[in-house]
């Protein structure tokens, strides 16, 4: 997930305070909170051996079987992957409407990457260990507490292992999640984890749209073809136009062209190229201008591309032509000001004498937030940085401040019987 500055927090809400600090004192929520303390070899061990198995973006499966396995362990009941990787576990509670717990477990690391996962003092290291190591071993540690120290709750607490939530997945897990009537039509509350940390909340759904723009071209001989229209030549002109488009502070919008791909050897004029686009705003206006200027950019480079090739007289009469296709859109979304999800982590975090500052990212919350549906996305705890880079490290530190910070979340989701 990626952050921006954080938006001005009211005040809390006296009737949810009290509830949370109720649920703080009971006797199974403080023996869960020393399970926290004492069970951090075992967190880290899950973290670790999670972060070792690879999982790219449509590549989730076997991280996904290594998790079920770990729900099951659990004591979870209905444990199952859906039919695109999604894996499942259910702790039991009355009432028709449940409380969903998630970690994204894919990665943005393609499958070749080496995954040399490592742990010095209390922190680990290697890529994808916090986003969304940390989450994944968050979400585990909370049924284990959930059951070790037999707490009671009202609603139900589905917990998520899905699928897709970084770059080319887009979202496709969640997605799926509420596509599906079982959990769509009983899922009141998600709480995402994604990520280390415990000091930010993240309540509106930043939106973003992701296009490929592939030119194709005849083609031919570096020497014998020369002047024939390049390909690549069409998307530095286009970028290089692009590039220079103004983009407000406020709303906050920002582009980035992150994959160039294309050509065969250094002496061919390829025949195709390509590079893949990011768009992001918290207005979704920002986004629609941006993309007029992005198609307009790869319109104009492909004229002056075709136009420099005719002037210089080759015989080709082949043109290069361009495609803008679509490869993601996350939804934009926010709670209403009075949810009472935004309610319950305040009181949280008030009673957990934890500092939080809202904000706005885009995450799996995108989804239920855009369906109306009340979701937040919290770390997992620790803290961490490197995000989507092979230097990315995990401190556990304090862990059990996130920890603690999700489980009386949920609790009070839940409630639990006087
Ligand atoms: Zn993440």
């Amino acid at each position: 997930m990626e952050l921006t500055p954080p938006i001005e927090m009211s005040a809390s809400y006296p009737p949810v305070q009290e509830e949370v600090a109720r649920l703080a004192g009971l006797p199974e929520v403080r023996a869960a909170f020393d399970w926290f303390r004492s069970q951090e070899p075992l967190f880290a061990l899950w973290q670790m051996e999670s972060t070792r198995i690879a999982a790219p973006p449509f590549g989730e499966a076997a991280r996904g079987a290594w998790l079920a396995k770990r729900f099951r362990e659990l004591g979870l009941s209905e444990v199952q992957a859906d039919e695109i990787g999604n894996v499942f576990g259910v702790h039991p509670g009355g009432g028709s409407r449940s409380v969903a717990v998630s970690a994204h477990i894919d990665t943005v690391f393609p499958a070749t990457t080496p995954l040399n996962i490592r742990q010095q003092g209390s922190r680990l290291y290697g890529p994808g260990v916090a986003d969304n190591g940390a989450g994944i071993a968050a979400i585990l540690a909370v049924a284990g507490a959930i059951r070790a120290a037999r707490i009671p709750h009202t609603l139900p607490f589905i917990f998520i292992g899905d699928v897709g939530e970084e770059g080319e997945g887009d979202l496709r897990g969640m997605r799926h999640v509420f596509a599906t009537p079982r959990w769509r039509d009983s899922i009141a509350y998600s709480v995402i984890v994604d990520g280390a940390g415990s000091d930010t909340v993240v309540a509106e759904a930043l939106g973003s749209r992701r296009f490929e723009v592939i030119v194709r071209g005849p083609g031919g001989h570096s020497w014998s073809d020369f002047g024939t229209p390049n390909p690549i030549f069409v998307l530095a002109r286009a970028i290089e136009a692009f590039r220079q488009t103004p983009v407000p502070a406020l709303p906050k919008t920002t582009f980035n062209v992150g994959v160039i791909r294309g050509g065969t050897s250094v002496n061919s004029i390829p025949e195709s190229a390509s590079m893949r686009i990011d768009l992001r705003s918290t207005s979704m206006a920002e986004i629609d201008r941006l993309e007029r200027v992005l198609r307009m950019a790869a319109d104009q480079a492909i004229d002056a591309e075709n136009r420099a090739a005719a002037g210089h007289g080759t015989r080709r009469p082949q043109a290069v032509q361009s495609e803008v296709a679509a490869i993601g859109n996350r939804p934009a979304g926010e709670l209403a000001a009075d949810a009472r999800i935004l309610k319950v982590i305040r009181a949280v975090d008030a009673q957990l004498g934890n500092a939080a500052q809202v904000q706005r990212a885009s995450t799996d919350a995108n989804i239920p937030l855009s369906l109306g549906l009340e979701a937040i996305a919290i770390g997992g705890g620790g803290s961490g940085g490197g995000a989507h880079t092979l230097q990315e490290w995990f401190d556990a530190s304090a862990r059990d401040l996130g920890l603690r910070r999700i489980l009386l979340t949920m609790l009070a989701l839940s409630g639990v019987g006087e």
